[in-house]
């Protein structure tokens, strides 16, 4: 067993797959549970909504976004980038979009070649 500072409070505390330390882990838990009873009950609200109506941290709500412990789709919430009200991953389609775009590698272009034929077609002969 290794020893980790717990996600929160950044008390040390035995490796565990929450990355909480013991007290941080039980006041999770029973965040989650607050936010799953509520959701339950409101399936479509929003993330300010549950975080106004449980007083759950708004990160502890978005971390059960992301492990997937609140089913995706029900709950909608700002995209990382733009702000944009989003219900999966991080991002909304746009920024998504952008990302993908500028990941992507630059349009294939043959300046050597090009150069070539247009040389070869001034030639003055
Ligand atoms: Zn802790
Ligand atoms: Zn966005």
């Amino acid at each position: 067993m290794s020893i980790i500072n717990c996600g929160y409070c950044k008390a040390l505390c035995l490796d565990n797959p929450h990355k909480l330390c013991p007290s941080c882990l039980k006041k999770a838990l029973d965040a989650e549970e607050t936010v799953a009873g509520y959701l339950r009950d409101h399936e479509n609200a929003t993330l300010d909504e549950v975080h106004a109506a449980t007083r759950v941290d708004k990160d502890i709500i978005l971390k059960m976004i992301r492990e997937g412990r609140i089913i995706e789709g029900k709950l909608s919430y700002a995209c990382e980038s733009c702000g944009a009200p989003i219900t999966s991953g991080r991002l909304c389609r746009f920024c998504l979009e952008d990302v993908l775009e500028t990941a992507k590698p630059p349009e294939k272009e043959n300046p050597e070649e090009k150069k070539t034929r247009e040389h070869f077609y001034t030639k003055d002969w």
